[in-house]
This record gives C-alpha cells, sequence and structure tokens, in this order.
C-alpha cells in the first residue's frame, strides 16, 4: 500500500487512549492546525496525560474517524462510542490572547 500521508504532523493523543486502548471518542482541529485525539473523559490535567501522535496514522488506524478526517480547522467532534460515525460537531473557542 502507498504511503498516502505526512508522518511528520505531530498532534496529541492521551495516554488513555495510546497507553490503555481506550476508544477515541473527542477529535478536536485546532487552530494552530493540530489534531487532538482524546477519551473524551475530564481527566486530562498534564502534559503527563499527553502523547504525542501521528494524525495520519491515527486516522489509518481507525476507520470510524474518517467522518472527521475534514473537519475544518477551528471545530472539534465527539462521538458517544466506540465505532460510531454519529459525529456531533462543535466550534471551539478560540484562546484570547489575540488582538
Ligand atoms: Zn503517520
Ligand atoms: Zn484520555
Amino acid at each position: 500500500m502507498a504511503d498516502s500521508h505526512i508522518h511528520n504532523k505531530m498532534s496529541t493523543s492521551c495516554k488513555h487512549v495510546i497507553d490503555e486502548g481506550k476508544p477515541i471518542l473527542l477529535v478536536t482541529h485546532d487552530f494552530d492546525d493540530t489534531w487532538q485525539f482524546l477519551c473524551g473523559d475530564n481527566n486530562h490535567y498534564d502534559y503527563q496525560d499527553a502523547r504525542a501522535v501521528c494524525a495520519g496514522c491515527i486516522f489509518e488506524k481507525d476507520p470510524s474517524l474518517q467522518g472527521v478526517e475534514t473537519l475544518d480547522i477551528g471545530y472539534g467532534a465527539v462521538r458517544e462510542k466506540a465505532g460510531s460515525k454519529s459525529w456531533v460537531l462543535e466550534e471551539l473557542v478560540p484562546d484570547d490572547d489575540e488582538d
């Protein structure tokens, strides 16, 4: 199979997904063009919970994420359970550090 994506795009997941194998239930495409793939729990406190990942590899590994691969910058998507393609889109709120 052809290598169809660039592997150097740094994005963020969490230890629950990467280390513990939890499903990705929250995806965001942040304003700095990085992605976050999170388990959706509210228990992410600091960098120790974060894992650097390649967005392309994440999308490749989980076909049910295809529905959010085209998410615009500044949007996030949540779903209720693993494997679901019923993503609910939400607009992200920009950080308040701009002029
Ligand atoms: Zn990759
Ligand atoms: Zn998590």
